[in-house]
């Protein structure tokens, strides 16, 4: 995939001594539905948002800011089918999708 130079590199980030960070296995059991991406050692995968994204620039930061901002949108949105659906159908609670995504994190890895 991708084969970066350190030496080509050092010079021009020298002042702002740029520290690229990289997937660590540990975050995918740290955080529920985040998985290996397939773009790289700087990417990690959301099984719920169906996304890629960078870790390079704040790596567990990075991971940590994505996954509350899922949780959110997830809390979000289970509110809404609830006031919309009521009583007919039993939504989906984010439990449960999380459990739901788990399942795929783990075919997908
Ligand atoms: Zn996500």
């Amino acid at each position: 995939m991708f084969k970066r130079s350190a030496e080509s590199h050092a010079g021009a980030s020298a002042k702002k001594a740029k520290r690229t960070c990289k997937y660590q296995e540990k975050w995918t059991t740290e955080f529920e539905f985040v998985t290996k991406s397939s773009k790289g050692e700087e990417y990690m995968y959301c099984c719920v948002c169906n996304v890629d994204f960078s870790v390079a620039s704040g790596g567990r930061n990075d991971v940590t800011r994505h996954v509350q901002r899922t949780s959110q949108i997830g809390n979000a949105a289970t509110v809404k089918e609830a006031t919309k659906i009521d009583t007919m159908i039993r939504p989906a609670t984010i439990s449960s999708i999380r459990l739901k995504k788990r399942r795929l994190c783990l075919v997908l890895s």
